[in-house]
């Protein structure tokens, strides 16, 4: 068909559809005055959904209380007249407020989730049958963090397929429902989550996440099959896009079951992901469907790409989606079968949009296929009219609909209420009555071109972020941004990483320097320094801004060093090298800004300019934990200023400090401005720290050798020309509170990672979970399952989550505090280290939770350094603030609360260097989150922040009285 043609029966069918639609008498979704509300004032929109999140969470009516009040008094909320007079003044009882709000609550819920499970559902799709709509069963569920959760879903799934059958067979035929134009289709048909079955899909492990997936999916797809039901895997986020349609593509290929897929169409992948999966498709010996859907994950998409600085997987305009969806319709129904028991794409529209439907059913006949070759599908408790308008206009409808408990099915619920009430909504402007059909069937393309907010976001994203100064002259001329992470959803980024990590050899470095080296170092550093402090500082930035270079080129050689030297994970050796390129970029752009003298006022007759110089050598002494990250970050802030270093790395990772020191030197740096002296701590170190030719140290590890280098720094010999200055970062007992209104699926993961990541050997990991009240055992029996789920094994393996501790004295002194722990409190799990799949000739110690630990135990007080976390019951938020707060350490500490007092609480009194509010407490980045503590953590000097080079400069400033005999140059 010519496209006008097409275009001609697009508006022909659109309008049919639009017309029935309004003839249908049915209640509007958005009836309801809360959501009217809602729709009129973003911030209670807002407050009122984040409130309807945490509440399934709420226990008493105190708790419904206070968190109702305190969302609805943010700032900028106008309440409801409704709510107003008795929230506010605080006069209603509270069980009064918990009942009417649980009512209100429960009452959108049943307009969106049909039962808590498929007999109670029944009664709903009865309902379904008699209006004429077919039904998709959705299983609500809350995120799968462990086995034993994933094996409740494939019971439950299961379960819906052994039963349903018979309960649904003795309803009357409806040809319409149960047929297309090929033939029966059966009339059960489940929607499944593939993360529901597998608590560690995960797409750097594609190959092997699926091979766990089948141990749960095999059973439903054999089931399904016998049972006739029809299954289709819906699609999540965009990082499981790939490993969902190739889990899908193989389960067809290994059981004959029904099979349908769920793609997005908001995908700017999604005209590939058509093309290829149809190509697939038609090379089968039997249909499979398609339902093709908008996406329901934007923000998270848009969210999640903005932080991670990768490419917005979406399309940034809600018509650019439009008009993807349109395109994929024609793909898709070009590989229509044209017989039964042929290979093809049998599609289904997901789409309560009615262009988008009109759409494809004119494609659909310009292909000579009837209307039965398409289905409709829409969501349980939205767009009543349009599902009546295709039944009458013949077309099969099916509903989605949602199973479960409130609980579980709130992200869905919230979902939904965002999408009633969002601006974008195409089914809110046709219900409103307020848009002509001639706009509501417009055309999605031919539009001008997209500005792309979404991409040009990312671009402008230095700009915007304004995280450091911009020179011309100095690297790109722009401001700082992050070197973003790996997404090792794609595939040839993952396969890159693989060889890189095969190929890398970790250089043998002897570890033997000796005191004359130290002192023959420091004769040349110190030769150096004048001719160094004495370059134009750019020149320096310059330099530093060639390493970052060299070190990017490089990237996945070094991870793959880091990997074999420390035993970090893919994503945590990845990460040690962005965070090193960030320090170079981020501290050369301020180093260049500190160099530029500032006037101080503008009095007259008088000029007043502050300046930065450098202090001198600078001993660097870095811990093994994050290898090239510290070590360069100390190393690049000392140089970027104007000091010269002697480098004197962790004996445990000698070999990337090697690599590194090659970098400095091929990038430009003097090779006496930047020496690295490779010997034990406590003769190289301890010499340079006591020599009296170094002014600064710069210094992070354990307690114990900060406080020995801080008391050493303090001695001055008669001839040492300055006072040492000591930048010093030490260790952390970090805490993490829990409260009953968090969000468990997000806490559970957070607190996993925070704590077990790298083994539990970063400063910033969490070794203390203080859990308050009721929420403690469900929270920690969710965790508990959700570590044991945790993969020990080689790091150089992509989906090993636990490797190697450092060496064997650390792994035995872990071990030691393990067996301290077996006395002082209850052991809730300890993970056995497997025979096999492990590191060569490493020292493995599996993860450990300890639960009813008193405050002052040792486990409680001493860092451990190790995957070892103590668990504390707090009563109360005040008793949780009081026991973080305890410990002398003040690195970091985390919050997983959704009461807006406790975090502003926690705010004010969680007193640490870093403080991460609904989130894991590891991970800062540079320039975002300057890291550091105080207390027996450190100085507060803040590494990737924007005071930190102070720390490596001494101020000094110049006052010039510009009067000459009365005449001053300012006043003239
Ligand atoms: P460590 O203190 O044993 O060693 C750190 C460095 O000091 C090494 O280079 C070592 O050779 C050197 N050293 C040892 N004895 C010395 C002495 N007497 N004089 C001078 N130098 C000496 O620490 P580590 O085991 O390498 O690292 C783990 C520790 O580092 C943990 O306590 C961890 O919390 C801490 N850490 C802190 C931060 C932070 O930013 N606060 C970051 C990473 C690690």
């Amino acid at each position: 068909m010519h496209t006008t043609d097409l275009e001609t029966r697009v508006a022909e069918l659109g309008s049919e559809f639009l017309r029935r639609a309004a003839d249908v008498r049915t209640s509007s979704v958005t009836s309801d005055r809360l959501m009217q509300w809602a729709m009129r004032d973003p911030a209670f929109k807002t407050q009122l959904f984040r409130f309807v999140d945490a509440f399934p969470r709420l226990s008493t009516p105190d708790d419904v209380h206070d968190h109702l009040v305190d969302y609805l008094t943010q700032p900028g909320v106008t309440l409801p007249p409704i709510l107003q007079t008795g929230l506010k003044a605080g006069r209603l009882a509270k069980g009064t407020v918990t009942k009417v709000v649980t009512k209100l609550i429960e009452t959108m819920g049943e307009t969106f989730i049909a039962g808590r499970d498929g007999r109670e559902a029944l009664g709903a799709l009865r309902r379904l049958r008699s209006e004429g709509l077919a039904f998709t069963i959705d299983v609500l569920g809350e995120a799968c963090v462990s086995e034993a959760e994933a094996i409740v879903y494939r019971d439950r799934y299961l379960e819906l397929i052994t039963t349903l059958p018979q309960l649904v067979a003795g309803w009357d035929d409806v040809d319409r429902l149960d047929t297309d134009h090929l033939g029966p289709i059966p009339r059960v048909n489940l929607s499944i989550k593939l993360s529901a079955l597998h608590s560690e899909l995960d797409p750097i492990d594609h190959d092997r996440s699926i091979d766990a997936l089948f141990g749960n999916l095999l059973p439903i797809l054999e089931a399904a099959h016998q049972h006739g039901v029809f299954l289709n895997f819906d699609m999540e986020s965009h990082q499981l896009k790939d490993l969902t349609i190739a889990a899908f593509q193989r389960a067809v290929e290994a059981v004959p079951f029904e099979a349908g897929l769920a793609v997005q169409a908001y995908l700017r992948s999604g005209d590939d992901d058509a093309a290829a999966l149809a190509d697939w498709a038609r090379g089968l010996d039997r249909p499979v469907t398609i339902r093709l859907v908008k996406g329901a994950y934007w923000d998270y998409e848009t969210i999640h790409a903005e932080e991670m600085g990768w490419p917005v997987p979406v399309w940034s305009r809600k018509q650019d989606t439009d008009a993807c969806f349109e395109r994929m319709t024609a793909t898709f129904l070009e590989a229509a079968p044209a017989r039964p028991g042929e290979g093809g794409v049998k599609l289904a529209l997901g789409s309560h949009n009615a262009r988008s439907i009109a759409y494809g059913l004119a494609f659909a006949e310009s292909k000579g296929l009837p209307h039965s070759a398409v289905e409709l599908q829409m969501l349980h408790g939205m767009g009543g009219q349009l599902k009546q308008a295709g039944r009458q206009m013949g077309l099969r409808v099916r509903e989605y609909v949602p199973v479960g408990e409130l609980v579980p099915g709130m992200a869905y619920l919230v979902r939904r209420l965002l999408e009633n009430t969002s601006n974008e909504s195409w089914l809110l402007a046709s219900q409103a009555g307020t848009v002509d059909t001639a706009t509501l069937l417009k055309s999605p393309h031919g539009a001008p071109p997209s500005t792309d907010p979404g991409h040009a976001h990312l671009g402008t994203a230095p700009e915007r972020h304004g995280l450091s100064p911009a020179f011309d002259g100095v690297g790109d001329g722009r401001p700082f941004d992050n070197e973003a992470l790996r997404d090792f959803s794609d595939a040839a980024t993952r396969e890159a990483f693989a060889k890189a990590v095969t190929r890398a050899v970790v250089p043998q470095v002897a570890n033997d320097a000796t005191e004359a080296d130290a002192d023959a170092a420091l004769a040349r550093a110190s030769a150096a320094f004048a001719g160094w402090r004495d370059r134009a500082a750019e020149d320096r930035a310059n330099l530093i801004i060639e390493v970052a270079a060299r070190l990017r080129a490089r990237r996945d050689e070094l991870s793959g060093i880091i990997v074999k030297e420390v035993g970090k994970d893919w994503r945590g050796a990845d990460a040690d090298v962005c965070e090193a390129i960030d320090f170079c970029e981020y501290y050369a752009r301020q180093a260049a800004a500190l160099h530029r003298p500032e006037r101080l006022g503008r009095y007259l007759g008088e000029h007043n300019e502050a300046r930065y110089e450098p202090r001198g050598v600078a001993a660097i002494i870095s811990p093994w934990n994050f290898p090239l990250a510290i070590l360069c970050g100390m190393t690049t802030a000392a140089l970027s200023v104007g000091n010269t270093a002697i480098i004197k790395p962790a004996e445990p990772a000698l070999g990337i400090a090697k690599v590194f020191h090659e970098i400095l030197l091929e990038a430009g740096i003097p090779p006496d401005v930047a020496i690295l002296l490779t010997g034990p701590g406590r003769v190289v170190g301890s010499r340079l720290v006591r020599d009296p030719r170094v002014a600064l140290i710069a210094f992070t590890g354990s307690k114990a050798v900060g406080l020995d280098i801080i008391a050493a720094a303090g001695i001055t010999p008669a001839d040492q020309p300055h006072v040492k200055h000591v930048v010093c970062e030490m260790g952390g007992k970090n805490a993490i509170i829990v409260d009953a209104s968090a969000d468990f699926d997000e806490a559970v993961a957070g607190v996993r990672s925070s704590a077990f990541g790298f083994q539990g050997q970063k400063c910033s990991a969490a070794s203390r979970l203080i859990v308050v009240g009721s929420a403690h055992d469900e929270f920690v029996d969710r965790l508990v399952a959700s570590t044991a789920a945790l993969t020990i094994g080689d790091p150089t393996d992509p989906g090993t989550d636990i490797g190697p501790v450092i060496n064997r004295a650390a792994a035995e002194t872990i071990r030691r505090y393990i067996d301290t722990g077996r006395q002082e409190a209850t052991l809730a799990l300890a993970m056995d280290v497997p025979e096999t799949g492990l590191m060569p000739d490493r020292d493995y110690v599996g993860p450990h939770i300890f639960v009813d630990v008193s405050e002052t135990a040792t486990i409680a007080t001493e860092e451990i350094f190790g995957p070892v976390l103590s668990v504390f019951r707090a009563r109360d938020f005040d008793d949780a603030l009081r026991l973080a707060n305890a410990s002398h350490y003040k690195l970091t500490g985390g919050v997983y609360s959704r009461r807006p007092a406790h975090l502003e609480r926690a705010r004010r009194e969680f007193r640490v260097g870093n403080l991460y509010l609904n989130r894991g407490t590891t991970g800062a980045l540079v320039g975002r989150q300057p890291f550091g503590g105080f207390g027996m953590s450190g100085v507060g000097s803040k590494a990737g922040g924007r005071d930190y080079l102070l720390h490596f400069t001494q101020p000094r400033v110049v006052t010039e009285n510009t009067t000459r005999r009365g005449f001053a140059p300012d006043l003239a």
